[in-house]
């Protein structure tokens, strides 16, 4: 087996192959199921490696499987290809070619590691017993690529006994890592109302039924879910996101819409949760005299670190990153479709630090100026190929 610190220098050694192909992504970003040149990049460097390669899985996933000395233990190593509909506002040399799409997540990056632990592992396939099955996946943001690859058997032939994957973490520093055992990431239902009245003059309310005031009760009502409805103990969040109604200053219009997300942890309170906003949506609304269509769309479940997988990677990191800090509690209300992998196949999602305040790279997942230290891709890299490998030798 391969010491791990020569796997981090394996990793440094191949940065500028990794940052090549990071920007090359930046440059070319595309949204969920378009990532057409993406996959093919993808497609092209695994062959390199010597895998077979199935491309147009779920439209543009691409799966890779590499054989080591025995068909077992199966490793999944999974990473996201999207990127989002959002005009760039840096002015790096390797900025966004396509107007008004962006890769403002780092999902770029999650390629660039992925085809970097290909590379790695490749070379090393004669010194591990199993599989390792590369899957780069498209439409993380909010739009189903992970179920879509699972509903078109990607878990099966051969079925993984572990998997793995990762985010870069612009809300940590470079050199931070979050590693928790159980749920990590919020389920995540989103959630539109449609409150319909009866329009009138905004000089006669009495003769009128407003869907504003009904809109605002309800927003303030919902609140009280998560504050009288859940423990105080468990996570929760309601937020509404967006109001829409009226046209005019003295017109009271005939309906008022509102969408929003809903972020919970735990299975039952995500039940309590859901039950209890509709039930008090319906109440208000018709406290109001207002009729109400609600329509709540499941993203994705909460996700799931196995324990044991977990420490495993976390002991790992130990070696690699002496001088790292680890967070072994990090929890955040965001979400992740690989929540879908996670309820199926025991593993670790892992977030890699990687904003630099010196540097000017800082900003927020999603923000026009987003951009990372790109020295979290070698962390990235070091930390799946080494686990990848220890998780082959255990379940071997
Ligand atoms: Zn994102
Ligand atoms: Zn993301």
């Amino acid at each position: 087996m391969i010491p791990y610190e020569n796997l981090l220098n394996e990793a440094q050694h191949l940065f500028s192959y990794t940052r090549q192909l990071r920007r090359d992504i930046h440059q070319h970003p595309e949204l969920g199921f378009q990532e057409f040149r993406t996959a093919e990049v993808v497609a092209k460097e695994l062959r390199d490696c010597g895998m077979m390669v199935t491309t147009g899985v779920a439209t543009t996933g691409v799966v890779g499987l590499l054989e080591g000395t025995r068909s077992s233990p199966v490793i999944l190593l999974r990473f996201d290809m999207d990127a989002l509909p959002i005009q760039e506002e840096n002015n790096c040399e390797y900025v966004s070619k396509n107007a008004g799409v962006m890769h403002a997540c780092g999902h770029d990056g999650h390629v660039a590691v992925g085809l970097t632990v290909a590379r790695i592992l490749a070379q090393h396939r004669s010194e591990f017993p199993g599989q390792v099955k590369f899957i780069f996946q498209p439409a993380e943001e909010g739009i189903g690529g992970a179920e879509k690859m699972i509903a078109e058997g990607v878990l099966e032939n051969p079925s993984p006994d572990f998997a793995l994957a990762f985010h870069v973490w612009n809300h940590a520093p470079l050199g931070w890592l979050g590693l928790a055992p159980g749920a990590v990431m919020a389920a995540v239902d989103d959630f539109s109302i449609t409150l319909t009245g009866k329009g009138g003059h905004g000089a006669m309310p009495e003769q009128a039924i407003d869907p504003i005031i009904a809109a605002a009760h309800v927003i303030a009502a919902l609140q009280t879910v998560v504050a009288r409805n859940v423990s105080p103990l468990l996570p929760a969040v309601i937020s509404v996101t967006q109001m829409q109604a009226g046209s005019a200053f003295n017109v009271i219009p005939q309906s008022a819409e509102l969408r929003g997300t809903i972020r919970t942890f735990e299975p039952d309170v995500r039940q309590t949760v859901l039950r209890r906003f509709e039930e008090v949506v319906r109440g208000v609304a018709g406290a109001m005299g207002c009729g109400c269509e609600i329509q709540v769309r499941s993203l994705a479940p909460a996700l799931v670190n196995a324990p044991a997988v977990t420490e495993k990677v976390t002991g790992i990191a130990r070696q690699l990153f002496t001088d790292g800090k680890i967070d072994s509690s990090f929890r955040t209300m965001g979400a992740e479709d690989m929540s879908f992998f996670l309820e199926r196949v025991p593993g670790c999602f892992v977030f890699v630090g990687s904003a630099s305040e010196e540097k000017g790279l800082h900003h927020p997942h999603h923000h026009p100026r987003f951009d990372f230290d790109e020295q979290a891709l070698v962390v990235g890299t070091a930390v799946l190929t080494a686990s990848a490998l220890e998780l082959l030798k255990e379940g071997g």
